[in-house]
């Protein structure tokens, strides 16, 4: 008998043809766009108040001439119009309903909803996987909805919640956990606990994947638990109010964005989608026929990754999350955020550096101050370097590059400073 081989994919949707793929979200957006019309009293006004009808609204890009939504304004809606802001058909039904804080109030939407799968099932958690899930599981979504996800890969779960690290630790060992997810600091506080308890986290317990969500993984963490506790390590990202958006594959380089969503990178002053490539925030519709919550906006920063992935699945890849809305700077139109700037530092050395952003006329000029050791040999090369590093990972050109002497920056002085007036 010849074992069925088990698939690379949690289902075919994951390898569509690029055509294919455009046309699924296409169509299913003119699904929910119909639905939501007539189902929902809040699409309704949002449509009619702008003299758009259901029909204009057949592909990604039409998505454009609707709101993005913010978690901030989804309160005050909810507030306005209990409990689901109108989002909702009015006698809604569903098996369970979650709250976060504001409050939120969100319904879950069924059981077969594939919520979290993709995440743990690219992560390489199975059946025979014994996997700690560390969220909470009261009134909040996290809990369960990860619940979920673990089962319909096959895994078992042990719901173990909010629990102390000595009691996790001790399910670990008694119960032979294979698995965790939860959060990456978290997980460290764990294998703190064993350790001050006298175990050997990696000799003494099978605990061998880890799926991390809701906390962004350093990668100086990352390394220690793949390295030192044999921890293969990944990750996945949502939002309560959305569920699952994107996660991780065995490449480990940008995040797959899940069949269930459509994210759009948006400038957000103007709520128009960015060029490929370039930074923006991260606005999600969950495709579905109960919440009809188009554009959801995160206030997350992230970018697209224009290459295919080498695991063969066809989905667009976030670059991880670069910040928060607030906290970047926009240069000549486009974002420039301070992980950027971390992760152009961590190419050269962790050298110091600060982006200063200022206006000649009616032109940004981008400065980068760069500290240098007094004897720096080829400064000229170095200048080069770090037009050709910072080009790449930001994707704005730098106008000046300045040297300055080492010990001149310090952490208080942040890393994007604006010192453009608007008056
Ligand atoms: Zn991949």
């Amino acid at each position: 008998m010849v074992a069925k081989k088990e698939s690379h994919y949690y289902d075919a949707k994951e390898n569509m043809t690029l055509s294919k793929r455009q046309s699924y979200y296409n169509q299913s957006l003119v699904k929910m766009v119909r639905l939501g019309y007539k189902n929902s009293s809040r699409v309704k006004k949002i449509f009619d108040e702008r003299n758009i009808r259901p029909s204009e609204i057949g592909s990604v890009k039409d998505l454009e001439r609707l709101p993005v939504i913010s978690r901030e304004q989804l309160v005050k809606l909810e507030m306005e119009e209990p409990p689901y802001g109108g989002f909702s058909p009015k006698d809604v039904m569903t098996d369970r309903i979650f709250t976060s804080p504001g409050p939120v109030y969100e319904p879950h939407l069924t059981e077969k909803d594939p919520i979290w799968a993709r995440g743990y099932y690219a992560a390489g958690f199975r059946k025979g996987d014994i996997v700690l899930n560390a969220f909470s599981y009261h009134m909040v979504a996290a809990g369960l909805t990860f619940h979920g996800g673990l089962r319909r890969v096959g895994a078992t779960v042990i719901p173990s919640g909010a629990s102390s690290t000595e009691s996790q630790v001790q399910l670990i060992r008694d119960l032979g956990a294979t698995g965790y997810t939860g959060t990456p600091s978290f997980l460290m506080g764990i294998i703190k606990k064993a350790e001050e308890m006298g175990y050997h986290f990696k000799n003494d317990f099978k605990v061998r994947r880890a799926s991390f969500v809701a906390e962004p993984l350093q990668p100086s963490l990352r390394e220690k638990f793949e390295k030192e506790y044999g921890i293969d390590t990944y990750q996945m990202y949502g939002a309560t109010e959305v569920g699952d958006v994107a996660y991780e594959c065995r490449a480990k380089n940008g995040w797959h964005v899940c069949e269930e969503v459509i994210v759009e990178m948006v400038d957000p002053a103007t709520g128009k989608q960015v060029n490929p490539g370039e930074l923006g925030e991260v606005v999600v519709t969950r495709l579905n026929p109960l919440f009809f919550l188009f554009r959801f906006g995160t206030g997350d920063l992230s970018r697209f990754i224009k290459d295919r992935c080498p695991c063969g699945r066809t989905s667009l890849r976030l670059a991880g999350i670069s910040g928060r809305v607030g906290e970047a700077a926009k240069v000549r139109g486009m974002f420039i955020a301070p992980s950027q700037l971390k992760l152009v530092s961590s190419r050269f050395g962790e050298r110091r550096l600060q982006a200063v952003v200022g206006r000649e006329g009616f032109k940004d000029i981008l400065t980068l101050r760069v500290e240098v050791e007094p004897e720096e040999p080829d400064r000229a090369k170095l200048e080069r370097e770090f037009e050709n590093v910072f080009k790449e990972i930001c994707t704005v050109k730098i106008d000046k590059l300045e040297f300055i002497d080492k010990g001149s920056l310090t952490e208080k002085d942040g890393l994007i400073v604006d010192r453009r007036t608007w008056k």
